[in-house]
């Protein structure tokens, strides 16, 4: 973690709204899945900070890549086309998956050339895939259970579990193969029977599918949903690795590859936005401080992610629960409604945001004309 005092000094430097990065809580965080997951190969979920350091960083550290789209697809792909034609196709599935079960025409058709990992979800998208990217390895995405995540991500994607053979057969008929299956859990999942359900239906349909005379699939994709600790209610990694370790090895033998998406758990911790207080006023009894950063920048997990972020004061005093606007005209730039902070910040003071490195800068707008915060990375 990065200390106040040095926070100070980058904001000094550089001004605000200031987003700083810290690499090492990076590699931290990275090394941390591999201690506690072994058998398990991380593709870094790009959407949660598409930051081309941060990929540089995870793919340095020997992370593969979840993308969803072609920016973020050629965004890794950045990384690799140094390598010679064969290394960089012996090497795609290792280190790229196109996770997006719905994909455009034109990206199929782009992709195709590839051969890359791509997951599905429908029969529609089977039609697509054989028709615009037949080269393409396939990984059925699976609908569960997302009880208690901060985040639902599955009532958009997932084939239930009654269709799923039907459509792995049917990808056989015309001529794909379905490597494996994946599922969601759900963002910042604390409940970790989410994930002993999933790897459990994973290992039934794995099951139907060989009784029903399909024996191609090789691999599990056990997602993202690992959660930050964002505070002390969330249960530490350990724990979490133990139960997927234990249903893994139970479940799925030695052989079978194991993938997951971590986004989130990767990226949150490491970074901290610096923001500065631009007005103060008391409405309805209640001490206001405006600062020249919200919700339609780095805070914009308040709004897509359902995160709530604190803030702190370098200056110490006296505390009274405060609200916390954003800089934009919009009622809706609200950062917090309850910050216990000092009652004697002034104008031009500085607050910062701990653990506020996942869904913030990745969503952040240019809306009233106020640009995103300004990022600095360090120990690169
Ligand atoms: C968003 C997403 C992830 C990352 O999820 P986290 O909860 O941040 O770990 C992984 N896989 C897919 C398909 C996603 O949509």
């Amino acid at each position: 973690m990065i200390s106040p005092t040095a926070l100070k000094k980058l904001a000094a430097k550089h001004g605000t709204p200031l987003f700083v990065v810290d690499h090492s809580e990076l590699r931290a965080n990275y090394a941390m899945f591999k201690k506690y997951l072994p058998r398990v190969q991380a593709y870094y979920a790009v959407k949660a900070n598409s930051d081309p350091a941060i990929v540089r960083t995870f793919y340095k550290a020997g992370a593969s890549f979840d993308v969803a789209s072609m920016p973020e697809f050629e965004n890794v792909h950045e990384n690799i086309k140094h390598l010679p034609a064969k290394a960089r196709q012996d090497w795609i599935w290792d280190k790229i998956i196109y996770a997006n079960p719905i994909k455009p025409i034109e990206t199929l058709r782009e992709l195709n050339q590839y051969k890359p990992l791509v997951t599905f979800d429908n029969f529609e998208e089977i039609k697509k895939i054989k028709k615009h990217a037949p080269q393409a390895g396939l990984v059925l995405r699976l609908k569960v259970a997302n009880t208690g995540a901060m985040v639902e991500l599955s009532s958009k994607f997932g084939a239930s579990p009654g269709e799923a053979v039907d459509m792995i057969l049917e990808a056989d008929r015309q001529g794909l193969t379905v490597e494996g299956l994946s599922f969601h859990v759900g963002s910042q999942t604390t409940n970790f029977e989410n994930y002993v359900q999933a790897i459990n239906l994973s290992a039934n349909i794995y099951q139907e599918a060989r009784d029903r005379g399909y024996t191609k699939m090789n691999l599990l994709d056990i997602g993202g949903g690992f959660p930050a600790p964002y505070d002390a209610s969330v249960k530490p990694f350990r724990e979490l690795a133990n139960v997927i370790n234990r249903e893994l090895d139970r479940l799925f033998p030695k052989g079978v590859q194991i993938l997951a998406e971590p986004g989130r758990f990767f990226c949150a911790t490491a970074a901290t936005a610096v923001s500065k207080i631009v007005g103060k006023a008391v409405r309805d009894g209640k001490l206001c401080y405006y600062i020249n950063d919200g919700v339609y920048h780095t805070f914009s997990g308040v709004i897509f992610d359902h995160c709530h972020y604190h803030l702190k004061a370098f200056k110490k005093g006296p505390t009274q629960i405060c609200s916390v606007f954003g800089p934009t005209c919009d009622a809706l730039d609200v950062v917090s409604m309850a910050e216990n902070l000092p009652e004697n910040l002034e104008i031009g003071d500085l607050l910062y945001s701990e653990q506020i490195g996942a869904y913030s800068h990745a969503s952040s707008t240019y809306f009233n004309g106020f640009p995103p915060a300004v990022v600095i990375h360090v120990n690169e």
